[in-house]
């Protein structure tokens, strides 16, 4: 767990990067800050190194001052931040001149060179760095993701495979990086000895497109094939490229038959894979399929709790219950509306009350509210069984209406923010108790009927989409 009062630089670099990524969402994140450099401390000024000239421009436009005031946030001691683009990137730029150059504490950037052209890559070197703060220990676990949990734990403990592949889904932000990264960690932890690889579906072909522009495809097949848990994650980017399907599908054979582990992540389930083709992708549905859900009110509860002990911060309880009714999306986004509102209580040193979320929030609230409504809920399962829209109100009680009844009763619990007797209103005027128990019924039914659960994953992508 990361402290705020760590005085160590790269873990408060470490950390910075964390809250930006929340705040920014991967895709930003990995264009512009992954390839971020820590360089030195100078004083009270942070030097960082930038590849080229032009990311120099943009992160000093767009994100220079939100990372010193998240630093400052984090360490007083720090009050401005010096962008350094990387010497030999840009040799002639001005702001060599202007800030000294960098001295040797630069990792490579992850998006470049992982693997060495020309001699045999370190293993570590094929995979992504993995995330400290991403272990099972700071993960909050309940109904919608206890399946997954278990499942990953049990790969973690466990030195032969239990099933292989265990192919994660859920959409987005909702935790998959995060349980990937909390098994490499745990079976590193554990077992020095077994090699571990986790990357993206992405990094993967990026690897194998350059092994084969240097015809190099057999020191990459063989690294690959050396690994004892390999896990790769979003691999709905893997589809199209004929070559790198296959390759992937060889590697993935090769591993299984050798009797190693494999993890997959996608924000869908393999049947859904349609850019893959359809051995591999019934292939990858052979071993465990584990689906994490979207968030309920009190998983949401959960984290927030668990993120503000971890913050060392006191929110009340009133603030976290609205951030949890109201930030419905996924936890990526209300981590980062957590962060907001704390950074915003620490540079106005102001206490944190509804009103300030609101104030600091507008746009995260108006997209969440945006999201779907009870209406469109309705209307979905109306379409998807065939039924009246009168249905979804009347007191009929055939289960062929009924079920369906429910089932949109569900979503709209899970889907918007609204309580139980709101949406009890909108079902013809029904108590909150009869939507907690249709609740209740569908969870349980989920478990036990596949193509009920199913009908509902496909509901719930759809009203999504
Ligand atoms: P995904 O890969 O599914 O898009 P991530 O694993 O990147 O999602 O999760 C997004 C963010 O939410 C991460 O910061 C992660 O730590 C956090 N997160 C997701 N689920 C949980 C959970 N159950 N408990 C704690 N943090 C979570
Ligand atoms: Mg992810």
């Amino acid at each position: 767990m990361v402290l705020p009062q760590s005085t160590d630089i790269e873990h408060q670099w470490t950390q910075v990067r964390g809250m930006l990524r929340v705040e920014v969402g991967d895709t930003a994140y990995s264009t512009w800050l992954q390839p971020l450099d820590l360089a030195h401390i100078d004083g009270d000024r942070v030097v960082i190194a930038v590849p080229t000239q032009f990311m120099r421009d943009w992160v000093a436009a767009h994100y220079a001052d939100r990372i010193r005031g998240l630093w400052t946030s984090i360490n007083p001691a720090v009050r401005t931040i010096a962008l350094n683009v990387r010497p030999t990137a840009s040799p002639a730029s001005g702001s060599v001149e202007r800030f000294p150059a960098a001295p040797a504490v630069l990792r490579p950037s992850e998006t470049e060179s992982p693997v060495p052209a020309n001699e045999t890559a370190a293993l570590e070197d094929l995979g992504a760095r993995l995330d400290p703060r991403f272990t099972f220990e700071t993960f909050v676990v309940g109904k919608p993701n206890e399946f997954a949990v278990a499942a990953a734990e049990r790969i973690a403990s466990s030195s032969k495979p239990p099933f292989n592949p265990l192919f994660l889904y859920g959409g987005v932000g909702l935790g998959k990086t995060h349980l990937m990264h909390a098994i490499a960690h745990r079976v590193k932890h554990h077992d020095t000895g077994r090699r571990v690889v986790y990357l993206s579906a992405e990094k993967f072909m990026y690897q194998f497109v350059r092994a084969l522009r240097s015809k190099d495809t057999m020191t990459f097949k063989e690294l690959f094939r050396s690994v004892d848990l390999l896990m790769v994650d979003d691999v709905q980017f893997i589809s199209g490229k004929d070559s790198t399907q296959e390759e992937f599908f060889h590697t993935f054979n090769t591993l299984v038959d050798r009797g190693r582990q494999i993890v997959i992540s996608a924000d869908r389930s393999p049947s859904d894979l349609s850019g893959l083709e359809e051995r591999i992708r019934s292939r990858l549905g052979w071993g465990l399929v584990a689906d994490i859900h979207p968030t309920t009110y009190e998983l949401r509860l959960g984290i927030l709790q668990a993120k503000a002990e971890q913050l060392r911060v006191e929110i009340p309880p009133r603030v976290v219950e609205f951030l949890a009714s109201r930030i419905t999306s996924n936890v990526r986004e209300l981590e980062g509306a957590m962060n907001r509102i704390v950074h915003q209580a620490s540079i106005t040193q102001k206490t944190i009350s509804i009103d300030m979320a609101q104030e600091v929030l507008k746009d995260l609230l108006r997209a969440n509210d945006r999201r779907v409504t009870i209406e469109e809920i309705q209307k979905a399962v109306v379409e998807h069984y065939s039924i009246r829209m009168a249905d979804m109100t009347s007191a009929r009680r055939s289960r062929a209406v009924a079920r369906p009844r429910q089932m949109a009763m569900y979503l709209a619990k899970h889907l918007t923010p609204r309580s139980l007797p709101e949406i009890g209103k909108k079902f013809g005027g029904r108590d909150h108790t009869t939507v907690m128990h249709a609740v209740r019924q569908i969870e349980k039914l989920t478990a036990e009927d596949r193509v009920l659960a199913d009908d509902l994953d496909a509901l719930r992508r759809k009203l999504q989409a």
